[in-house]
C-alpha cells in the first residue's frame, strides 16, 4: 500500500500506466495489472542489463500502481478526473495506453535528454522523416535514456537528433523544411547553460561554442532555403561576436541570461 495518503494524481498516474480510464472494477484492475506484468517481466530482457533494469522499475511501478488502484475501489472515493502525463520518468507502461487528453499546458522537459514530449526528431541516420516523440525512459540516473515516439516505438536517445527547430540562443537549426519549425534551446545549450551556472571560468568557451554553432546555423538555414532561420543565425553569431571583448563577468552574465531566458520561454 502507498505511504503517504493517496492523491487523485497518484491514482490518475496509476490508472495511466496500467492503461486504464475510470471507473474501473477489481476483475478490470486484476486482468490489467496481469497484460502489463506480464509484457515487463526481467525474463523477457535478459538480453541487455539495461533493458532489464528498466523492466525491474517497471514492475515495482506496476505493483505501486495496482496497490493504489485497489485502494482506490475499496474506499469507493470518486475517480479522478482524467489527465495527461507525460512519459518523461522511471516507468512507463509496456505498451501504449490510450492517448489521454489534451495537456492543459507544455509537457515537462526530460532532464536527461532534453527532450519532451511534441519535439520533432529524426532517428539515425537522420535522414528520414521528422517523428514526434511521445516521451522518455530510463532506468536509473545512469543508464542509457531511451525516447518513445507516437508510434510506440523506443529508440535509443544517442540515436535520436532533434528536427525541424531553431535554438534561439546559438541559431542552430535542423531540417526537415515544416511549415512550423520548433523554437527551442538546443541540447548543446541546455548543458551550456547547466555547465556555466557550476563553473563560471567556462564562458569563454561556451561564447566560443555558440558563435561556431551560430555560424553551422547558417548553412544549415540557408540549405533549408529558410531565410528566418538563416535571419536567427546571423543575428545571433553578430551578437555571440560583441560578446568576444565583453570583461568575464559581464560575459558570463549575458550568457546566463540568454539561456535561461529561452530556456523559461520554452519550458513555461
Ligand atoms: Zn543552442
Amino acid at each position: 500500500m502507498p505511504r503517504r495518503p493517496t492523491s487523485d494524481r497518484d491514482c490518475s498516474r496509476a490508472l495511466w500506466l496500467l492503461g486504464l480510464s475510470a471507473p474501473v472494477t477489481a476483475d478490470e484492475l486484476t486482468a490489467a495489472y496481469r497484460a502489463r506484468i506480464s509484457q515487463a517481466h526481467p525474463d523477457r530482457h535478459v538480453g541487455s542489463a539495461e533493458r532489464s533494469e528498466a523492466a525491474n522499475t517497471l514492475t515495482r511501478a506496476l505493483n505501486d500502481a495496482r496497490a493504489t488502484v485497489a485502494e482506490w475501489i475499496g474506499s469507493g472515493r470518486d475517480w479522478p478526473v482524467a489527465a495527461a502525463h507525460a512519459v518523461n520518468g522511471s516507468s512507463r507502461p509496456a505498451s501504449r495506453p490510450p492517448r489521454p487528453a489534451e495537456p492543459a499546458g507544455p509537457a515537462p522537459v526530460c532532464r536527461r535528454t532534453g527532450l519532451r514530449a511534441g519535439d520533432l526528431v529524426r532517428v539515425w541516420p537522420y535522414d528520414g522523416d521528422a517523428r514526434a516523440v511521445a516521451g522518455t525512459v530510463f532506468a536509473s540516473r545512469y543508464a542509457p535514456a531511451w525516447v518513445v515516439l507516437e508510434d510506440g516505438s523506443e529508440v535509443p536517445a544517442e540515436r535520436v537528433r532533434l528536427a525541424s527547430f531553431a535554438c534561439p540562443v546559438c541559431g542552430i537549426c535542423a531540417g526537415p523544411p515544416v511549415e512550423h519549425p520548433t523554437l527551442r534551446p538546443c541540447p548543446e545549450c541546455l548543458v551550456d547553460l547547466r555547465r556555466l551556472e557550476r563553473h563560471a571560468a567556462e564562458a569563454g568557451r561556451v561564447r566560443s561554442a555558440i558563435e561556431a554553432r551560430a555560424q553551422a546555423g547558417m548553412a544549415t538555414a540557408e540549405g533549408l532555403g529558410d531565410a528566418r532561420m538563416a535571419e536567427r543565425a546571423r543575428d545571433r553569431r553578430g551578437w555571440a561576436r560583441r560578446l568576444r571583448s565583453a570583461p568575464p563577468d559581464d560575459l558570463h552574465a549575458a550568457l546566463i541570461s540568454a539561456f535561461t531566458n529561452a530556456f523559461d520561454r520554452w519550458a513555461a
